[in-house]
């Protein structure tokens, strides 16, 4: 491995570090959001082709608006089965924070909406809302998309693939090493739009995820309503946070995570944090401030790291 790692190193010194070549780009609307995917490899074509169909499947399997979706007919596959073990394994590491049987509770806010229908928000009742947490139905919109990470992952160690980075709204998911030897830089966009506030740079294959209240919300008399749900008292969470970042390997961990500590907020998810080591964090705050967790390579902001020890 390490010889075939040295003979890389020379033909890029020896090509002279020639130019990164463009990659072949594909971009769909999937899962409610722009999919945005670049394949360098001799399998390109057949890679856009694939995760294109992977994720136009994934969708129509797991929609909450589709009738005909495994959701509603009650009708598991194995595979299937599995994915839903892994969501409830998800949210008993994070404490209930993470929990994928919200369906009832985000229909009730109004956050779902079939294709090109208006979203119709409504703000619950305590009563409504009750009844909804009492009503415990499959929704894995919280991790879907970071899974969607892990299956490309798996399509493209089948492919002749080099690397490959896809933006899946909001989900990045690296694939492979660049030829020069740098990390890929992921842009973690500012909350309140116009640019991004930081750069996290990564190496290989890697998927690094946000939930934000920026992403999905209404606003009434002022007061910002988002998507993400405190399954704690059914509304949406208020812990001080405008986002999280997630970077970790596995797709849907990072995306169970990011969504959970979203909900648990600064100081409860850096304890999750302390007790993990697959996971790195950065955590911006409503009052501005950016915290990174030690291992985040994060750069482009001023922010203040965490460490292990308390
Ligand atoms: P994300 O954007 O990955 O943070 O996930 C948000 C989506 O997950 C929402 O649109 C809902 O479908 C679902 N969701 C909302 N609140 C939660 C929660 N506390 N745990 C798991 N899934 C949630
Ligand atoms: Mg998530």
């Amino acid at each position: 491995m390490k010889r075939v790692l040295c003979v890389m190193l020379l033909c890029a010194l020896l090509c002279g570090c020639a130019r990164e070549q463009p990659g072949r780009g594909q971009t769909l609307f999937c899962m409610n959001t722009f999919m945005d995917m670049t394949f360098w490899g001799s399998d390109a074509d057949a890679a856009a082709e694939d995760l294109t169909a992977i994720f136009t499947e994934l969708e129509r399997t797991w929609s909450v608006t589709r009738g005909d979706s495994c959701l509603y007919t009650g009708n598991f596959t194995a595979e299937q089965q599995v994915l839903l073990d892994r969501a409830e394994q998800l949210r008993l590491r994070t404490g209930g924070a993470f929990d994928p049987r919200l369906r009832s509770l985000s229909t009730l806010w109004g956050f779902y909406n079939a294709q090109n229908q208006e979203p119709d928000f409504t703000l619950p009742t305590q009563t409504q809302i009750e009844q909804a947490l009492a009503d415990p139905r499959w929704d894995l919109g919280g991790i879907l998309k970071g899974y969607a990470g892990e299956l490309a992952v798996q399509a493209l160690e089948a492919l002749n693939i080099d690397r490959a980075i896809l933006n899946l709204g909001g989900n990045v998911q690296t694939y492979g090493e660049k030829p020069d030897g740098t990390p890929w830089n992921i842009a973690i966009q500012s909350p309140d739009g116009g640019g991004h506030l930081g750069v996290v740079s990564v190496m290989g294959t890697m998927s690094v995820v946000t939930s934000g209240d920026y992403q999905r919300y209404f606003e009434k008399d002022g007061v910002r309503y988002h998507h993400i749900l405190d399954p704690e008292t059914g509304s949406p969470a208020a812990s001080g946070l405008r986002s999280v970042t997630v970077i970790c390997q596995n797709g849907t961990t990072a995306d169970a995570l990011s969504t959970a500590l979203f909900v648990m907020g600064l100081d409860k998810g850096v304890e999750l944090w302390r007790q993990s080591d697959d996971f790195e964090a950065v955590f911006v705050l409503a009052d501005g401030r950016i915290c990174a967790t030690q291992g985040a390579a994060l750069s482009g902001c001023e922010y203040e790291v965490i460490g292990r020890e308390n």
